[in-house]
């Protein structure tokens, strides 16, 4: 597929054994149906009340290397998904955040604790997924250490580099049409509502063959990522801000 066609990323968060069963039942059956390869952000150790809508589920990490095995992406999102740090966030949608702050060497800390504990129940995490998007330089070097080297998250048409990190961008909260680029809908199955959930499936009737992989969206760049690369830094912020009040339009979804 050309750079004129635009490619999906189904992204959905907040996984753990304790998410809403019903909720999540039904983008499992969306994924199913539509031989869907998302980005599943799941948190390793979950400690946020906000997430624990059912019994823990004895299934759950059975069930994720199920997925994993027909091509979708384990992503690692965030520790304990416990947002008490009030540190600047590189990607500024939210006061309040787990990682953003933290002292660099603790980030690392949780974020290898995490790693280990998905693969501890035989899954491959290869992205990391801030909870709030809230993550700061420190972050990126602490991703680094750990060899986990991409993240869901940023703006931009195209995956591009930054912080020695690749930034799949994460730009919608719904299916929206769009033009060329690599567009990731970042859905909340514990809180999504019925009517969000059937325009997402009409989106998908339509459009499913242009919803892609991490793998394919990787491969596409040829090794090479694009949009912001070559930019300045003071470019990428420029962008950055400019770009902040459209995200702020879906503030409190992340
Ligand atoms: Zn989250």
């Amino acid at each position: 597929m050309g750079e004129s066609t635009s490619r999906f990323l189904l992204r959905t968060d907040d996984l753990c054994p304790t998410m809403s069963r019903g909720g999540w039942a039904r983008f499992e059956a969306l994924i199913e149906e539509f031989s869907l390869r998302p980005i599943l952000a799941v948190v390793p150790d979950n400690h946020d009340p906000e997430l624990e809508k059912d019994t823990p589920n004895p299934g759950f990490w059975k069930m994720l290397r199920a997925l994993e095995s027909r091509g979708a992406t384990i992503a690692l999102h965030g520790y304990r998904h416990l947002c008490a740090s009030r540190g600047r966030a590189l990607m500024p949608l939210h006061t309040m955040s787990e990682f953003a702050g933290i002292d660099e060497s603790l980030q690392q800390e949780w974020i290898q604790a995490g790693l280990d504990t998905l693969r501890g129940h035989g899954l491959c995490p290869r992205l990391f997924v801030a909870p709030r998007h809230g993550f700061d330089h420190a972050t990126l070097r602490a991703l680094r250490a750990t060899g986990l080297s991409a993240i869901s998250d940023g703006y931009g048409k195209w995956p591009f580099q930054f912080g020695g990190i690749t930034w799949i961008p994460q730009q919608l909260w719904e299916p929206v049409e769009r033009q060329a680029g690599i567009w990731t809908i970042c859905i909340h199955p514990n809180t999504a509502s019925d009517v969000e959930t059937l325009r997402l499936r009409e989106f998908l009737r339509r459009k499913a063959s242009q919803f892609a992989s991490v793998d394919d969206v990787l491969g596409d760049s040829g090794g090479t990522v694009r949009g912001l690369l070559g930019l300045g830094q003071s470019a990428v912020w420029a962008r950055l801000r400019r770009l902040r009040t459209e995200a702020q339009k879906a503030f409190g979804r992340g």
